[in-house]
């Protein structure tokens, strides 16, 4: 049956062609990149670990997205950035108070705008957010 070898395996190199180029594709290229990137990301052993220890399939890691993948520690970062944003603005938009009873410890200065909000819930003490008006340095209190 030697037609139906060589026909098998015409079979068998066409597929490999077409995974060739299925692999060339830049969208295929890309995802390949982002998810060698995420195994190497030092800041994230918990996915290289799972991957290794089999726990996700690399067949299902494919199909990841980048925020499934990002380890705890960038979604705890991002949480923490957003919140962060979101008082940022929140102090561009009411402007805060200018005043010069609060002290920057770095640059020693007076001339602080501060803000205050309510982080927690509303029986908490508001978290005073301020500004250094001379160097930019942010700190807050409660
Ligand atoms: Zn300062």
């Amino acid at each position: 049956m030697k037609t139906r070898t060589i026909l098998s395996d015409l079979d068998c190199a066409s597929a490999h062609i077409y995974q060739e180029i299925r692999a060339t594709d830049m969208k295929y290229k890309n995802r390949v990149r982002s998810r060698i990137s995420n195994l190497k990301d030092p800041k994230n052993p918990g996915l290289r670990r799972n991957v290794l220890a089999g726990s996700i399939e690399l067949s299902r890691m494919a199909s990841m997205s980048a925020e499934e993948m990002a380890s705890d520690e960038l979604k705890q970062l991002r949480n923490v950035l957003t919140q962060e944003a979101i008082r940022e603005h929140q102090m561009a938009k009411t402007g805060g108070t200018t005043t010069d009873l609060l002290q920057c410890g770095k640059c020693k200065k007076k001339n602080c705008t501060y803000n205050q909000v309510q982080t927690r819930s509303a029986d908490e003490p508001m978290t005073t957010f301020v500004l250094c008006n001379e160097c930019g340095n942010r700190w807050k209190f409660c």
